[in-house]
């Protein structure tokens, strides 16, 4: 897509520090990493969001996904990984172009992700469950169903000077 700031990495690639390229996928280190080893991956065919990638890619991403999370702890001695998506402008997509972050931790490295766990009630609970469990079936057989309408981010407002692309890097995850 050619006003996606994802898409260009494709077009500079050596201007980027890339760790892993294969036909389907790059991972290349955050330009501005939240710790030294925060990757990104996305596929290189454009899609917006997670529902809207095929199977097959999904699962190559995450097997890489893997492979990096691998990687970081014996490289780089982490004790654990974040593997995190921000799906949808509303979850904190900020580039219109599904990506996964890959995030090296350590004890007491500073990083939060946590929440604040909230009470809610049994009745609520079993009212979430039974409106999940209506669609569920369907949805796991692979049968078609309407597809929720998940905002991704609008690229069109994406024209902008040269550099966009690397200051738009930095403000993510
Ligand atoms: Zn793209």
């Amino acid at each position: 897509m050619a006003d996606c700031d994802i898409c260009k990495i494709m077009e500079n690639k050596k201007e980027f520090k890339i760790i892993y390229e294969d036909d389907v996928c790059i991972a290349l280190l955050h330009e501005s990493p939240s710790v030294p080893g925060h990757t990104l991956l996305f596929p290189k065919e454009h899609f917006p969001i997670l529902e809207e990638i095929p199977d097959k890619i999904t699962e190559h991403l995450f097997v890489v996904a893997n492979k990096i999370s691998m990687l970081l702890f014996e490289l780089l001695k982490a004790t654990g990984t974040n593997i995190i998506i921000n799906n949808g402008t509303d979850a904190g997509q900020e580039l219109p172009h599904f990506l996964i972050n890959i995030i090296p931790r350590k004890e007491k490295d500073n990083l939060n992700f946590e929440w604040a766990p909230k009470k809610k009630g049994e009745d609520e609970l079993k009212t979430t469950l039974s409106m999940i469990k209506t669609f569920s079936d369907g949805i796991f057989k692979g049968e078609e169903y309407k597809r929720v309408k998940i905002k991704a981010q609008d690229s069109k407002e994406d024209e902008k000077e040269e550099d966009y692309l690397i200051k738009q890097l930095k403000r993510i995850p």
